[in-house]
């Protein structure tokens, strides 16, 4: 296990990365949006019952974009499909 051997080694000469240089890489891959980019969808899930979610507002629709799907808060069905959805008007 030579190969083995030689990838630990690698690994322990490697300086740890500290908190601050993970938040930065992480800001650099995925940059959080700020809240105004944001709205809220009441939707149906295929469950049957009803829940809040949070999309980024420039999805048109909250079962567009990264998904259409959402664990369901009531009954713990994961995924559970959107099936519909009316906008939240938030104020
Ligand atoms: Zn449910």
């Amino acid at each position: 296990m030579a190969i083995a051997d030689w990838v630990q080694r690698q690994l322990a000469k490697a300086p740890p990365w500290s908190d601050e240089q993970f938040e930065e890489v992480q800001k650099l891959l995925c940059p959080p949006a700020p809240p105004e980019e944001f709205m809220h969808w009441r939707v149906r899930l295929y469950c049957g019952h009803i829940c809040e979610v949070t999309r980024l507002r420039r999805h048109e629709r909250p079962d567009g974009g990264v998904t259409d799907k959402e664990r369901c808060a009531e009954c713990g069905l994961n995924p559970s499909v959107i099936v519909a959805f009316e906008p939240l008007v938030s104020g």
